[in-house]
């Protein structure tokens, strides 16, 4: 048994990563489409076998409504019209599965999360990472403090962004540069890691001037974050150098280290710990999953069990206060406080 989908927007990410991926998924299918592209649309849907009468374009979104194959939208557009398509998926009585930044606004995700509860409809942020193995094995050993108790840790998540004319690079669909799209890994990641939120922020922004790709978004965001635990993050993302993304996690007694950390593939663990005077280098090997699978059976499990997400909506919510609190930092020139939240694993 199989939960039905409709992918919505065939760029990159549904082309490449996520219509492969039902190929490997044990719990859902794809049976619908939803594009602008009308002669895209046919060609895909013929690969995949959805039926011509499954696909629809933007103007006719609400009408999947009537289609009672489809259990959940997936919503795979530019970020400023995350909302947007949530709501209305929500209204047409669907669940959401929403990928990331969850939108461009608090009040923007505010109104996604209310939109879904008065549907009595689920609502996921697609965070693959927190379904991905190492990332979750590292998050274990963190919790189990197998290296002693954590104090710092330092994350990165770079790339070298092409085309100025690209969504990516128009503040009002993108909503920033590098911080909302590959910056939130490390965020996303430590909070993830950590199970605790940040109590303070302290940002640094920079975009070289005279380049296209940075007239409105920003190329490089540097910031710090103090956890309520006493643990210190250090991050930095950055859309105008060779592609890294990696983080290491410092415990009393040794590290963790995941280099590439957020990759679709080919995630590498790396930790070192003090055995008397021999520093112990080891290489931890996990079988690898299709990330995209994984997360889009977690979903499906939660519709066929009625279960919440582990990365419901409030995840999406709290990532982006977290963002807003940097950019004014960084504006600012001063540290940025953030109300204190007690319980760890607060939205699970
Ligand atoms: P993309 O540009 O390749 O695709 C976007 C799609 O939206 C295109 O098919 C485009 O035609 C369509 N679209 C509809 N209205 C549009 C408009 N007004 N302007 C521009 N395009 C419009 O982008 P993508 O890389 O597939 O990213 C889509 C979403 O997925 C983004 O929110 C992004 O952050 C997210 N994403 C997530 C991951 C991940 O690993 N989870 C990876 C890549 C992208």
């Amino acid at each position: 048994q199989r939960v039905g989908y409709a992918i919505v927007g065939l760029g990159h990410l549904s082309l490449d990563e996520l219509l492969p991926a039902f190929g490997e998924s044990k719990k859902s299918k794809v049976v619908a489409l939803v594009s602008g592209s009308p002669e895209k649309m046919r060609k895909v849907a013929q690969q995949y076998g959805v039926k011509p009468e499954s696909c629809y374009s933007y103007q006719d979104y609400d009408k999947l409504k009537d289609n009672k194959e489809v259990q959940v939208i997936y919503i795979v557009l530019p970020n400023s019209m995350h909302a947007e398509y949530t709501i209305r998926g929500a209204q047409a009585g669907k669940h959401i599965l929403c990928e990331k930044p969850m939108a461009n606004s608090v009040q923007e995700c505010q109104a996604m999360i209310d939109a879904c509860k008065k549907a009595d409809r689920k609502l996921m942020v697609a965070y693959r990472i927190q379904y991905e193995p190492n990332n979750r094995m590292i998050r274990q050993m963190v919790q189990d403090q197998k290296y002693g108790t954590v104090k710092f840790i330092e994350a990165v998540n770079n790339q070298n962004s092409a085309n100025p004319q690209h969504w990516r690079h128009i503040k009002a669909l993108a909503g920033g540069g590098a911080l909302p799209d590959i910056g939130l890994y490390c965020l996303n990641t430590i909070r993830y890691l950590l199970g605790e939120e940040p109590t303070e922020v302290f940002a640094y922004q920079y975009s070289t001037p005279g380049d296209p790709r940075f007239r409105e978004v920003e190329e490089l965001m540097s910031w710090q974050m103090k956890f309520p635990s006493g643990v210190y993050a250090s991050c930095a993302t950055h859309y105008g150098v060779h592609e890294a993304r990696r983080y290491r996690v410092y415990g009393e007694r040794g590290w963790m280290e995941l280099s590439p950390a957020f990759s679709y593939k080919g995630i590498q663990m790396q930790t070192s710990h003090a055995e008397g005077k021999i520093e112990r280098v080891e290489q931890p090997k996990l079988t690898e999953k299709n990330q995209f699978a994984t997360e889009m059976d977690h979903f499906s499990e939660c519709i066929m069990q009625n279960k919440q997400p582990f990365t419901p909506g409030e995840e999406g919510l709290q990532d982006q206060r977290i963002m807003e609190a940097i950019y004014q930092s960084a504006k600012e020139g001063k540290p940025v406080k953030l109300p204190e939240i007690k319980t760890k694993d607060t939205f699970r």
